[in-house]
């Protein structure tokens, strides 16, 4: 069974066969990128390349990214654990052309390496296209022989593809792969689609447009191509599983959870396992590309995984810290394809010691009082704001923490409740701040700080945790 570093491996060959330059994935904080938080595709270390800022001495290239999709417009946290498909950290397979090949080629290429190299049988596959793209539903035709009921005409953002708010953008051509009927979900454009019987691999976008922030979109002067398949994904295909979680890199961190908690890894604390898993890669890759935890920006962020994946080892009944145990089994895994990885072992086992040993300190408490609350309100009924922002503010439970927890309940958090809870916080802040001192000064420094505060830029809340760190 190829493993999925073998599978890595013959993604990048096939691509360099065909002339494309192998790069390095870049790192998960991009460089010079105010508008993103963290690295979510493939072509973030291209986006210059596409509009023509910058050249370099190829046309093409091929890449295995690392990617973390926690926030912003791409935010898979909350599938995390629950679907078959989703992680906060995945590895983007991708091959890109700029200024070279376009359409026809990049069809013709990932035909060929899917159906030839990987050998997938052609009759579970099917492509979804822009509602406007005849031209890509003719290639598609042609390369691959697909009927017309395979090739699918979506008229929604889901073929046009952003990184982002701005940046070099196009429509797309997504490739699926039908699981069978035994599993819940319909095809790309039904009503039921989130579900997982019909799996997007694939996604080949047609860069040819740049978005600005003042609403433009402008054709671009040079036709590129973008593409990216999850490695998690197509592994488990490869592998004959349905479930990313099932495949070997995977599994062998699901195992080390399990083992470390001394649990079955596919008993009642199953969700656990998996959540425990994903975050540990986020987690690891993250603070090896020098993200550390703290209280604001993608420290945050950061912070916010560690402490999630945390109580999920508490509800395992672990009565230590856990995650740093894990380190040595995801370096034995991915080390050799990331040696950074690698090289920061010692700062990722104690950074994770450390913020487990602090968090475990107010999560017991934390837990308790939740409970109490949820005891004193009506069966099914919202968590009210006050509640959570008192365990967000005494015991550091970041407010996704909360609801990550509820959820396993069906139930959920008055979260207008909750920011009304935080204003007021703030509000009193400014009240004694402007009192202590330079009235005019501090209203204009805050005024400030909350017009160009990390808020924005980084898409959602990260508010500054008060309380325990
Ligand atoms: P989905 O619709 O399944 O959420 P997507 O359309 O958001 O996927 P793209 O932005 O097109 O994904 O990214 C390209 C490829 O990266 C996808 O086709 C998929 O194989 C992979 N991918 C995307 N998000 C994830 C994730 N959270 N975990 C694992 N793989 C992912
Ligand atoms: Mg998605
Ligand atoms: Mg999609
Ligand atoms: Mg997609």
């Amino acid at each position: 069974m190829a493993s999925l570093n073998d599978i890595r491996s013959t993604y990048l060959d096939f691509f360099r066969r065909n002339d494309h330059r192998v790069v390095d994935s870049s790192p998960l904080v991009p460089r010079n990128d105010p508008t993103l938080m963290f690295t979510n595709s493939g072509m973030v270390q291209f986006k210059n390349l596409f509009t023509g800022v910058e050249t370099r001495d190829y046309k093409r290239a091929t890449t295995a990214q690392k990617c973390v999709r926690a926030g912003g417009k791409h935010n898979d946290l909350d599938n995390v654990g629950y679907t078959a498909r989703h992680h906060t950290f995945f590895e983007m397979l991708g091959n890109f052309s700029f200024g070279d090949y376009f359409k026809d080629q990049a069809i013709a290429f990932a035909w060929e390496l899917l159906t030839k190299d990987f050998g997938l049988n052609k009759d579970k596959l099917l492509v979804t296209v822009y509602h406007t793209d005849d031209e890509a539903a003719g290639i598609w035709k042609k390369v691959a022989g697909l009927s017309d009921d395979r090739i699918i005409r979506i008229a929604s953002d889901d073929n046009f593809w952003r990184m982002g708010p701005t940046g070099p953008c196009g429509p797309c051509t997504e490739i699926f792969y039908d699981h069978g009927d035994h599993i819940w979900g319909g095809p790309p454009g039904s009503a039921n689609e989130d579900g997982d019987r019909f799996i997007e691999i694939w996604n080949n976008v047609f860069m040819q447009n740049e978005q600005f922030a003042d609403g433009r979109l402008i054709p671009l002067e040079m036709q590129s191509i973008d593409t990216g398949m999850g490695l998690e994904r197509i592994g488990a295909l490869l592998q004959g599983k349905h479930d990313n979680y099932d495949t070997d890199l995977m599994r062998s961190l699901i195992e080390a959870s399990a083992h470390a908690t001394s649990n079955d890894p596919d008993g009642p604390g199953k969700v656990h396992h998996r959540v425990i898993a994903d975050h540990l890669r986020s987690t690891s890759f993250l603070i090896a590309d020098g993200v550390m935890p703290s209280n604001e920006g993608r420290g945050y962020v950061l912070r916010r995984i560690m402490r999630r994946a945390m109580r999920h080892a508490h509800m395992l009944g672990a009565q230590d810290p856990v995650m740093f145990k894990l380190v040595p089994a995801l370096v034995r895994q991915m080390g050799a394809a990331y040696p950074e990885l690698t090289r920061a072992q010692a700062l990722i086992e104690e950074t994770l010691r450390l913020e487990e040993t602090k968090f475990r300190q107010t999560l017991d408490r934390g837990l308790k009082l939740l409970d109490d609350e949820l005891a004193h309100i009506p069966e099914g009924a919202d968590l009210p704001g006050g509640a959570a922002f008192k365990l967000y503010d005494t015991y550091g439970f970041p407010l996704d923490l909360t609801q990550d927890a509820l959820r396993e309940m069906g139930r959920a958090v008055d979260v207008a409740g909750f920011d009304a809870a935080m204003e007021e916080q703030k509000a009193k802040a400014r009240a004694s701040w402007s009192g202590a001192g330079g009235t005019a000064e501090a209203k204009v420094w805050f005024e400030i700080a909350e017009a160009k505060g990390t808020t924005e830029f980084l898409g959602y809340d990260t508010e500054t945790a008060e309380g325990v760190v």
